[in-house]
């Protein structure tokens, strides 16, 4: 098998459960590429995953004074390093969609603790999907065989948030508006997902436009910060 993110074959023995069931085959990251990412260790804020700072962090704490009644709490799994850096230009910025699968591991067993969980991504304006030929988070998911819901539609075409600095960013006005589809997550867990948590701009518009629907909690995930 192909190890899902430098495209190498590798070879490894099959478990038992996977020689019983083929279907539940990983297709695991090769050593090399392992030993690039480096996971969301301790300490970190309880509350964005921010790594080696107080909780809550200077950026939550920004956060909360603007969206005081929002429950916010958000997950990651790597910390945005050089290597991730090089997956996410390969990904997004090449096109290269072959590496949607890199992350299926990680994506699977935070999806099984949350089985109840409506899940959106984070769209794309139709001029942005129609540049990249596909929504990258959306493919993540679906190569992880989550369902997702469309809950949110972008209103306006904005600029590539990667070409931005700080500033610029937390200076974007609401992208978003809801979907027909929102209404049916009154009272229900909400998971969004973006690849990545930059400055949480783009993710509390997302969640400020569906916390009007009465959901029961919304979470945020990406997979690296
Ligand atoms: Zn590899
Ligand atoms: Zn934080």
């Amino acid at each position: 098998m192909r190890c899902p993110w430098c495209q190498q074959l590798q070879i490894r023995d099959l478990t038992l459960k996977e020689i019983l069931w083929p279907l539940t085959i990983k297709e695991t990251r090769c050593q090399v590429c392992e030993s690039k990412l480096c996971k969301i260790e301790a300490p970190y804020c309880m509350l964005c995953l921010k790594k080696g700072v107080a909780s809550p962090c200077d950026d939550c704490r920004m956060w909360q004074t603007e969206y005081p009644s929002y429950d916010f709490q958000h997950h990651c799994f790597f910390q945005y390093n050089e290597a991730f850096h090089d997956w996410i230009y390969r990904y997004k910025f090449l096109g290269d969609y072959r590496l949607r699968g890199t992350f299926t591991d990680e994506i699977r067993s935070f999806f099984h603790q949350h089985p109840k969980a409506i899940v959106c991504t984070v769209p794309l304006s139709s001029e942005r999907q129609k540049i990249r030929g596909f929504n990258q988070s959306a493919a993540i998911l679906s190569a992880a065989k989550i369902h997702t819901v469309d809950l949110l539609q972008k209103t306006q075409h904005t600029d590539a948030q990667a070409q931005k600095n700080r500033q610029e960013r937390l200076a974007m006005t609401q992208p978003f508006e809801a979907t027909s589809l929102a209404k049916e997550i009154k009272g229900r867990e909400v998971i969004v997902f973006d690849d990545v948590y930059t400055t949480g701009r783009t993710l509390f518009y997302a969640a400020e436009v569906l916390e009007h629907f009465k959901p029961l909690k919304i979470r945020t995930l990406s997979l690296a910060r």
